[in-house]
């Protein structure tokens, strides 16, 4: 299949970033190395005149689920689960400064002297300012996930489009490391995710973007200069709108 192309130029885009992104080799912990190549592509994507809000998971730390299932209460979890992505954002966000590039670190929920808590204008005003937004703490709400919480900001700061961060480039017919045979999507309705339930985000995120008519494209960022390329309107991923 050819790839997805852009529909319309784009601009200001909310970046989801799991967790295992920023893990080692397994996708836990936190890896420095890891975190700085990421850097390294996010730098480039605002030098190509990028606006960018990120929203980071805490999977390489901890997941609310797992640990419910281990035994520990479902909503005290999911607040250490938020806590965790706050402490991704840190580290993201220090290690982007360190580049030259200009950050802004928001909490869903205010831990003063850490972060502030989330308000539209002042990410507005931030984007604005060319600063790279990083929303950590989800949604501030137990029982959702940080894919949520990036369609959630990505309609709040009106994004182009919600670029998906994955390990493989685009969404296929099954898994492509498992299945040689599986093929990849150029373009998906949000309705054919839901129907075919394909594994793209959750179903709250996925119904969020279908209501506010918000374009979602899953990408391999791995590939050097993938994110960077999307401003000049490079053909990434799978588009699904
Ligand atoms: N979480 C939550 N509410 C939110 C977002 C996240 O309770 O709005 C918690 C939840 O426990 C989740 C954890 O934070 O498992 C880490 O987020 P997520 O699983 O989305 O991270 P990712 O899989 O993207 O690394």
């Amino acid at each position: 299949m050819s790839s997805a192309r852009s529909e319309a130029p784009v601009r200001r885009v909310l970046l989801k970033l799991s967790g295992e992104a920023l893990g080692g080799q397994d996708g836990a912990g936190l890896a420095p190395a890891a975190v700085s190549d990421l850097c390294r592509e996010l730098k480039a994507f605002v030098d190509a005149g990028g606006e960018l809000g990120i929203v980071v998971g805490g999977g390489n730390l901890l997941r609310g689920a797992t640990l419910a299932q281990a035994g520990l209460p479902r909503v005290s979890a999911d607040h250490m689960g938020m806590l965790a992505t706050v402490m991704n954002g840190i580290a993201m966000a220090s290690m982007l400064a360190q580049t030259g590039a200009q950050t802004a670190l928001f909490a869903s929920v205010a831990i003063p002297g850490i972060a502030p808590g989330y308000s539209r204008t002042d990410a507005l005003s931030a984007l604005a300012d060319g600063k790279v937004c990083f929303f950590t703490g989800g949604t501030g709400n137990p029982l959702f996930t940080t894919d949520t919480a990036a369609c959630l900001r990505a309609i709040e700061i009106d994004a182009d489009l919600v670029l998906k961060a994955t390990k493989v480039d685009g969404v296929y017919t099954a898994d492509p490391k498992k299945d040689p045979s599986a093929t990849r999507y150029e373009a998906l309705t949000y309705q054919q995710v839901l129907d075919q339930g394909l594994a793209v985000m959750d179903q709250a995120a996925i119904c969020l973007c279908q209501e506010h008519d918000m374009p979602l494209v899953v990408f391999d960022m791995s590939e050097r200069g993938a994110l960077e390329g999307i401003i000049g309107g490079a053909a990434v991923g799978t588009r699904i709108s």
